[in-house]
């Protein structure tokens, strides 16, 4: 299955392709994963996204989309994958359509899960990643004893751009360039659109009953 997670920041994608990709043993390709790994590793690439992604803002096109695109060139990628986080404009997803034509790869679906903009705001402030394992948590209903991951016990953070001041910023870029990607996939007939209030595991269910 070849699948692209489409949704604002805080509606819940990584989670959710996280979860899918482990059940469908496909692996789960966040460009924000790849480029905080860069950043954390100071690798050049990791210095140039730095820049972009403390203020919300977006890693130019053309790193991305040559990011993307070795990527997808893995072996791994062969049998399916979740892409979370690309495309993040037009340009990506026509660049992606391209690549994937032209490598007999098409898209099986665009799940856009869909949460009202103020719940959205609440969710970011409280969201907390392990440090160790990558886990994420809200930090009102589900943090572990002493700000530790439940999974791992390693230490709970938050992420750089989830403070309030860049989260504003990354809502208006999403709106401006990642929200018309939902008509261009909904002209092919892939987009399949899920609410993405409630749990967890209701959120699965209803992209896991709209993929069957
Ligand atoms: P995410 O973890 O998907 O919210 O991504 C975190 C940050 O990484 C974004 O706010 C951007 O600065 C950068 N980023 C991730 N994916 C892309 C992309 N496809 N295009 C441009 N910038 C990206």
């Amino acid at each position: 299955m070849r699948l692209v997670m489409l949704g604002p920041p805080g509606a819940g994608k990584g989670t959710q392709a996280k979860r899918l990709a482990e059940r469908r043993r496909i692996p789960h390709i966040s460009t924000g994963d790849i480029l905080r790994a860069a950043a954390a590793a100071g690798t050049k690439l990791g210095k140039e996204a730095r820049r972009y992604m403390h203020d919300g803002g977006l890693v130019p096109d053309a790193v991305m989309i040559g990011l993307v695109q070795e990527r997808l060139r893995q072996p791994d990628a062969h049998g399916g994958f979740i892409l979370d986080g690309f495309p993040r404009t037009v340009a990506q997803a026509e660049a992606l359509d391209g690549f994937l034509a032209a490598n007999g790869m098409p898209l099986d679906a665009v799940v856009q899960i869909a949460v009202p903009r103020d719940e959205l705001v609440g969710r970011l402030a409280g969201r907390r990643t392990c440090g160790t394992c990558g886990t994420m948590y809200q930090v009102a209903v589900s943090q572990g004893p002493n700000g530790r991951c439940d999974a791992c016990g390693g230490p709970l953070l938050q992420r750089d751009d989830d403070r309030e001041e860049t989260v504003a910023r990354r809502m208006s870029v999403y709106e401006r360039e990642t929200a018309p990607l939902v008509g261009h996939y909904r002209d092919k007939g892939l987009l399949r659109e899920v609410k993405g209030t409630g749990s967890r595991d209701e959120v699965f269910q209803r992209i896991t009953g709209e993929l069957r």
